[in-house]
């Protein structure tokens, strides 16, 4: 199994992309953003008009009831691409033979916890090791 970027979406305006589309994305740590959310985002950090005109503002402030329910299933679509990443990146320790128990101690919980959260059922069943 390899971690792709195969069927992810902009963590940050939802649009979808990755190989086979024309929309690039790069990310860490689960995130993913395209092209014009990394452009637009610059322009707003470096450009003084635009940084002074957001600055203390959250985008919601700015946004109609029916703008803030419309993003709901994008924030959760979001979470899920970020959860499925988590089990992804957990499936590429045990391929490097990270235990369960080194894996616990680096999330702060029980090998038994860690185990129930992220073993694969019916792939996964060595909770002792
Ligand atoms: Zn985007």
């Amino acid at each position: 199994m390899s971690i792709t970027r195969e069927g992810r979406m902009c963590s940050f305006c939802g649009t979808s992309g990755g190989p086979g589309t024309d929309v690039q994305l790069i990310g860490g740590l689960g995130a993913q953003v395209c092209g014009t959310c990394v452009d637009d985002f610059h322009a707003l950090l470096h450009d003084p008009v635009q940084h002074a005109a957001a600055k203390g503002a959250f985008p919601w402030d700015r946004m109609s009831d029916a703008e803030v329910l419309a993003n709901l299933s994008m924030i959760m679509a979001s979470a899920e691409q970020n959860t499925a990443f988590a089990h992804e990146w957990v499936d590429l320790l045990r391929e490097r033979n990270i235990s369960w128990a080194e894996i616990g101690r680096a999330l702060g919980v029980s090998r038994q916890a860690v185990w129930e959260r992220f073993a694969r059922k019916g792939s996964d069943k060595s909770a002792t090791a």
